[in-house]
């Protein structure tokens, strides 16, 4: 055993975050990734044809993303991320060109909305004034009576809270669509309520919509490689770990292809499947029996996570030379639409376009199982209906690339009963701790999850009393508004 080595298996944002967190603290740390590079989920593809890095898809972030913001601070890279400077969600019914946006007024919480709700065409008084119910009992709702709802279905609290049919399609299914990448139908009332209660109608700025300023290759890699390299982190690129050995109720070392090495505390910060997998695989291939109770926490780890689905996400990429869309459009939900849910002007969030003079139009798809098989072809046409539906007078702007990318493991499904699934970072016991957006966390599976559970893990191994709804003490705080350190979208 190696006393105080720590190593992290994972270098997505949870990885990152507890390594850096455990080096912050004086560990010695090893960061140990499968690919090429740090990032994990949110990274970019190359493009088959093009010499251009572009994102898995569309990553948005919000002001409430606490935690993550502090990563980015930490890692100096403020210029990564333009933040609005006041909550602006534009929605578009595309079939009549009618164009609206939910923006914060001057009322607080949770009626800081209002204002703009009262002229959103797209739901009636009725349904405007059905919603305050719902809005009055989420703030009435302490977390412990939220999440005594995750075995409820959230359309069945709706429902009981008095929401119209068109309410529940026409703005509630949206925030759960994309927030939690599930459909409604399908949501844990806990898991939605919190989005609801915290996010939305928590604060006023906490739906200040974020974007990367780069691909997301580039907005991420290179300031957190190099933060995790200064504070003294060894990143193991290209090296897949199989398993870890477990002697007595210790995990002691960590197998690579080439080399073992030696720890005293381990960090899982891999997707949930590959977490199980590793662990089944360690408990096979261990020359010593297991103890009890170790094997037994193993178990019913690998049972609840095989309880735990996935959802898809498609990133629809699509490039003009000239501006489809106008240059001044950011983004927009696309109301009653089921596969064009929102279009987003890359290049308003770019630093600097892809290319001189090329437009790039992003779709992110949330929930996408079902269009996981459609063709290109297909998908782009009905993209193209919609851009003709809003925009005619661009009609001639040429398309002169495209790229779909599908991840079907993108988020873990809050479906009623998945919070019991999730395990705490401390789960195993001493020397192991658990991170990754799926573990214990209130969040869904978002960059913010990601982090908070890596610095669950760096607590747990530290043994730092740590809440993570309180800062990271030792990383700077989230910005406010008007921050000049940060751009503003
Ligand atoms: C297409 C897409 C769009 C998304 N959009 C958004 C969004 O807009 N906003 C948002 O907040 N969130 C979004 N998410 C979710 C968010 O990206 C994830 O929740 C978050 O990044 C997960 O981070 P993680 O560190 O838990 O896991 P991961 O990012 O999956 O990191 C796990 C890491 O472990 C590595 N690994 C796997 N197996 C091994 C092994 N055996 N040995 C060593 N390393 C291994 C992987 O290569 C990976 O780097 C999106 C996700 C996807 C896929």
């Amino acid at each position: 055993m190696d006393e105080g080595h720590v190593i992290v298996i994972g270098g997505g944002l949870a990885g990152i975050s507890a390594a850096l967190a455990c080096s912050d603290a004086g560990r010695k740390v090893t960061l140990v990734e499968a690919r090429s590079h740090l990032g994990g989920r949110v990274s970019s593809v190359k493009h088959p044809r093009q010499d251009w890095q572009l994102d898995n898809c569309q990553h948005a972030c919000f002001r409430v993303y606490d935690r993550f913001l502090q990563l980015i601070g930490r890692a100096n890279a403020q210029q990564s991320i333009k933040l609005q400077a006041n909550t602006n969600l534009p929605f578009a019914l595309p079939e009549k060109k009618v164009f609206s946006a939910l923006t914060t007024g001057r009322l607080s919480p949770p009626n800081h909305m209002m204002g703009s709700m009262l002229s959103f065409p797209f739901l009636s008084l009725r349904d405007k004034l059905a919603m305050r119910k719902a809005v009055k009992a989420l703030s009435a709702m302490n977390n412990q009576q939220m999440w005594e709802l995750d075995d409820t279905l959230f359309v069945d609290w709706l429902k009981q809270n008095g929401q119209t049919e068109r309410a529940i399609d026409r703005f509630w299914a949206f925030f759960v669509l994309a927030a939690l990448n599930i459909n409604i139908q399908e949501a844990s009332a806990a898991q939605a309520c919190m989005l609801f209660k915290n996010g939305l109608f928590g604060n006023a700025d906490a739906f200040d919509v974020g974007a990367f300023t780069s691909d997301l290759s580039d907005s991420i890699e290179p300031a957190l490689s190099s933060t995790l390299e200064e504070a003294g982190v060894k990143i193991i690129r290209n090296s897949t770990v199989k398993s870890v050995v477990i002697e007595n109720n210790c995990f002691t070392s960590v197998e690579l292809k080439d080399q073992s090495l030696q720890c005293s505390d381990v960090i899982f910060a891999t997707p949930h499947h590959i977490t199980s997998r590793i662990l089944e695989n360690s408990v096979k291939n261990s020359n010593q029996p297991i103890l009890e109770e170790m094997s037994s926490k193993i178990d019913d780890l690998c049972a609840n996570i095989s309880r735990i689905e996935y959802r898809s996400l498609i990133g629809i990429h699509s490039f003009y030379r000239g501006n489809r869309v106008p240059e001044d459009f950011t983004f927009a939900v696309m109301v009653d639409q089921p596969l064009i849910q929102m279009i987003f002007n890359r290049n308003s969030e770019l630093s600097s376009p892809i290319e001189e003079g090329v437009q790039w139009v992003t779709v992110p798809v949330s929930a996408a199982d079902e269009y996981l098989k459609m063709e290109d072809e297909e998908i782009l046409q009905q993209l193209d209906k919609v851009l003709h539906q809003l925009w005619p007078e661009n009609d001639n702007v040429e398309r002169i690339e495209h790229l779909i990318v599908r991840t079907p493991k993108a988020t873990f499904a809050p479906t009623p009963g998945s919070a019991e699934l999730r395990p705490t970072a401390s789960f195993l016991g001493n020397n192991i701790a658990l991170a990754g957006c799926w573990t214990k966390t209130t969040w869904p599976s978002t960059m913010e999850g990601a982090v908070r559970s890596g610095l669950n893990a760096a607590a747990h191994i530290l043994e730092i009393e740590w809440d993570s709804d309180n800062p990271w003490q030792q990383w700077p705080l989230r910005p406010k508004r008007g921050d000049s350190e940060w751009p503003a979208w």
